[in-house]
């Protein structure tokens, strides 16, 4: 038997090592061009853990609550009850520090839940609501209760803390959509 040896086989300068190519993942975004500074997926994140607390709120009430029978009563409860969670201070108007921004000593004032976290809170909840098929005329976050409510926790820790709510626009427009105008029209308004 003659074994054929192999013959010299050509070196290739094969390259062994495939170089990653430039994958270029096209990820299409939504148009989010209007809200650049506030991530949508944080927000998100946070409705549905709100949305988690509401509906174990429920499961846990007793009387047992379903979403249907929610009212805005229901969930001004839940708001005081979210209240022992609370990490601002907001003084009785009977402590000497009542007002003061920045109290020189400890108190025994209870700890509550400040205004812009319930508020954004509402708001997070009421859009949850309706996302989990509520009916917006039915949605117990926007009762007048639950407004009247937030105002006067707005209000009154405004004076309890010395720290004013106030935002900027000062006309309270509650109903702003979008005008198709485009002119601005600068009428001055001298009659009200
Ligand atoms: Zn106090």
């Amino acid at each position: 038997m003659d074994l054929s040896s192999p013959s010299t086989n050509p070196t290739y300068s094969s390259p062994a090592i495939t170089s990653p190519t430039t994958t270029t993942t096209a990820i299409t975004t939504l148009a989010t061009t209007t809200s650049p500074s506030s991530t949508p997926s944080r927000y998100e994140n946070q409705k549905r853990r709100d949305w988690n607390t509401f509906c174990q709120y429920l499961r846990n009430h007793r009387p047992p609550l379903s979403l249907p029978m929610c009212s805005g009563a229901h969930v001004l409860e839940f708001l005081r009850y979210l209240d022992q969670f609370g990490k601002t201070k907001v003084h009785n108007q009977t402590c000497p520090f009542f007002g003061l921004p920045n109290p020189p000593a400890p108190c025994p004032c209870p700890l509550r839940q400040a205004w812009g976290s319930l508020d954004a809170l509402i708001g997070r909840l009421r859009a949850a609501y309706e996302e989990h098929g509520g009916r917006p005329e039915g949605n117990p976050f926007g009762a007048k209760a639950v407004r009247i409510y937030l105002r006067e926790v707005r209000d009154f820790q405004a004076k309890a803390r010395g720290v004013s709510y106030e935002k900027k626009r000062k006309r309270p427009k509650p109903r702003v959509t979008a005008t198709p105008q485009s002119a601005p029209a600068p009428a001055e308004s001298s009659a009200g």
